[in-house]
């Protein structure tokens, strides 16, 4: 269909990149704003970065996301928005009431080099900020980094902005979440609370993106971290990144600041990140495995082992955020699955370093690329030269797994043809086992679809 005419021949680009694994900064910082109760994010800039950031996250979660904008006009994009901000946050107060307002930058108001510190201490010493509100601020020119650098400045940006330390530290784990879906944060949390564990998690996206339809609307939902539970992650004595690339320099900043301990680990995607996010947990909150979760992590098991021959060897291409596809790519191999080409726009070290080591003996043929030039285009030309038998990603995947008969597995940002994200888990054992039978489920549906017909199976 769309991409059929894609040459499995590759050309060496310099400047072209073809349908990126990536979207822009201030989707990332408006998704991570909205895990704060009682917060607008805004946006500093042209009304069209706003409605393309709303749209992008309605469209995948299928709730109405609520942002404010500057709204530049010609003359805000020459002079500067300044004005525009004052005036909108003395206007955001007055009409919407949120508790905090979350300000993330766009490429605009960056290129201008509005100087956001002082046009907040402006609107304060004007009388615009009501007592008790606050507005807080990230940095997101989205001509660097991707949406998961905008979700990472947001996070790090409540650290900045309420961590605060007193000289009592108490007994509560803090667990920094990196993007995933509001599902994945409530199995985490149940994991926590299975535990017995007391823990505080930023930002937490339950019950604000997943929220029930009550008939009533709320400007803001029930869910989000609290502004007096941000304050006091300051005081926990330890912090949990889930995810290094969203949350590893909010750690960073909230140890400096309030001398809160860290370790990051990847999201606790599939059996062995579970594993440790788990002990990780029963470590730092000085708690026992309960049998409840040790039983999970058996049925688990039981299930791979049960359907091992049918993962065996298949070759899998996916694509998405380097938090999500390094624990994914270890599931994958634990597995007995090939993870043979791999593809995320974000840029960074970590993601280089992870894949060689996780795949250089189990699939040393294996290809993957971060960066703004790995985009989906390569991808594709690598499914043309050596086929695959399962492709993972977002909805954009789709054509590819049309144009080539590949099963498909939608999973990470966005997925806007399909429902069920905000319903199942993939972190945790649970969300494992979740992920390990849709795997399934795509690899035997397929082979019943197109396997000669005596060769359809009745019990496979
Ligand atoms: S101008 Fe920049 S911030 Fe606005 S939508 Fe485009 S990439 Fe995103």
């Amino acid at each position: 269909m769309l991409l059929r005419h894609t040459t499995a021949k590759e050309i060496d680009r310099k400047a072209l990149t073809i349908n990126p694994a990536k979207t822009c900064q201030p989707v990332g910082a408006m998704y991570a704003a909205l895990g704060l109760h009682g917060c607008l994010p805004h946006s500093h800039g042209s009304q069209g970065c706003c409605s393309y950031h709303r749209s992008a996250l309605t469209r995948h979660f299928k709730e109405p996301v609520m942002a404010s904008t500057s709204s530049f006009s010609e003359g805000s994009s020459v002079f500067g928005g300044s004005s525009n901000l004052v005036s909108a946050i003395e206007t955001i107060f007055s009409v919407y009431s949120p508790d905090v307002v979350a300000v993330h930058t766009t490429c605009l108001s960056e290129t201008i080099g509005d100087d956001m510190t002082q046009i907040i201490s402006k609107a304060n010493e004007e009388g615009k900020i009501p007592e008790g509100k606050r507005v807080i601020f990230c940095n997101t020119p989205s001509y660097v980094g991707t949406h998961v650098t905008g979700y990472a400045n947001q996070v790090s940006s409540f650290v900045k902005s309420f961590s605060t330390a007193t000289p009592k530290k108490k007994n509560v784990v803090n667990l920094v979440a990196g993007w995933m879906e509001p599902a994945d944060m409530r199995e985490i949390k149940r994991i926590a609370s299975v535990m017995e564990a007391r823990t505080i998690m930023f930002p937490d996206m339950t019950d604000v993106l997943d929220a029930p339809l009550t008939g009533t609307y709320k400007m803001y939902e029930q869910g989000g971290t609290t502004i007096q539970d941000m304050i006091a992650t300051g005081d926990s004595k330890f912090t949990i990144g889930l995810g290094p690339y969203c949350t590893e320099d909010a750690c960073v900043k909230l140890e400096n600041k309030c001398k809160v301990k860290f370790e990051v680990l990847e999201i606790p995607i599939g059996l062995k990140a579970t594993d440790r996010f788990i002990t990780s947990l029963s470590r730092h909150a000085n708690l026992p495995v309960p049998d409840s979760l040790t039983e999970e992590r058996g049925k688990l098991i039981d299930l791979i082992a049960d359907n091992s021959k049918y993962f065996w060897g298949k070759r899998v291409a996916l694509y998405g955020d380097p938090d999500t596809l390094i624990p994914l790519t270890e599931f994958l191999l634990t597995l007995d699955m090939k993870p043979v080409y791999i593809v995320t726009g974000t840029p960074g070290k970590h993601f280089d370093e992870a894949m060689t080591e996780l795949l250089k003996d189990k699939v040393p043929e294996a290809k993957f690329k971060s960066g703004e030039r790995a985009d989906m285009f390569q991808l594709h030309q690598w499914i043309k030269q050596e086929g695959v038998d399962l492709l993972i990603g977002n909805s954009y995947g789709k054509y590819i797994a049309r144009d080539e008969d590949i099963p498909f597995i939608r999973s990470g940002f966005p997925v806007v043809d399909r429902p069920g994200n905000n319903f199942f888990p993939i972190t945790g054992y649970v969300g494992a086992t979740n992920l390990a039978i849709k795997i399934l489920t795509s690899i035997l549906d397929h082979i019943d679809r197109t396997c000669p017909e005596e060769k359809v199976e009745f019990q496979m």
